[in-house]
């Protein structure tokens, strides 16, 4: 295994869509277990293939019970917590209620904001192995799963909030310099 850069913004693959997988290989189960290593280099609980620059729709998250960091706005444990989930050609097939959660993103280092997304959400995807699987996410899992797959279609979460917002963030972005994709 091996841990990838992680790309942060204005790299360009951030804002381009990823194109479904189309062969379920070895090649493919080695990038998902870099995917993960690199999300738990990073400190982070998703990570979309566009950070690592490759443009297949692959997504991994685990979601810590036990870390505080992220537990702010959790209530109880829920059966998602602290389970490797891979997703590949994610879609949601269904989706309900509004959530406001303060978010981070591995791509914008030190800045969290707050994005309204669907409460919950029903999916659709496939593992490394290839076999369909279908899941329900509320709470984090399924504002992790939201700011993901929105990382699939090329779009970040400046793009969910208002002009303003976007603005202030691309702002501190631009003045980070562009080193820090080295
Ligand atoms: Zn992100």
């Amino acid at each position: 295994m091996s841990v990838l850069d992680v790309l942060v913004w204005p790299a360009k693959v951030l804002e381009t869509k990823a194109d479904p997988v189309t062969t379920f290989d070895a090649g493919l189960k080695q990038f998902v277990a870099n995917m993960f290593e690199t999300m738990h280099d990073s400190g982070g609980i998703g990570l979309a293939a566009n950070q690592v620059g490759d443009l297949r729709r692959v997504i991994v998250i685990e979601i810590p019970w036990s870390d505080s960091k992220y537990s702010e706005q959790e209530e109880k444990q829920e059966p998602w917590h602290d389970k490797r989930w891979v997703l590949i050609n994610p879609e949601i097939i269904k989706k309900s209620g509004k959530i406001r959660w303060q978010e981070g993103c591995l791509s914008f280092p030190e800045i969290f904001d707050f994005v309204d997304r669907a409460a919950e959400v029903w999916i659709k995807a496939f593992d490394e192995n290839g076999k369909e699987y279908e899941v329900h996410a509320n709470e984090l899992f399924s504002v992790c799963i939201q700011h993901e797959i929105d990382h699939l279609d090329g779009v970040v979460f400046f793009q969910r909030m208002s002009r303003l917002k976007a603005d202030i963030i691309k702002k501190k972005m631009l003045r980070r310099g562009p080193l820090n994709n080295a």
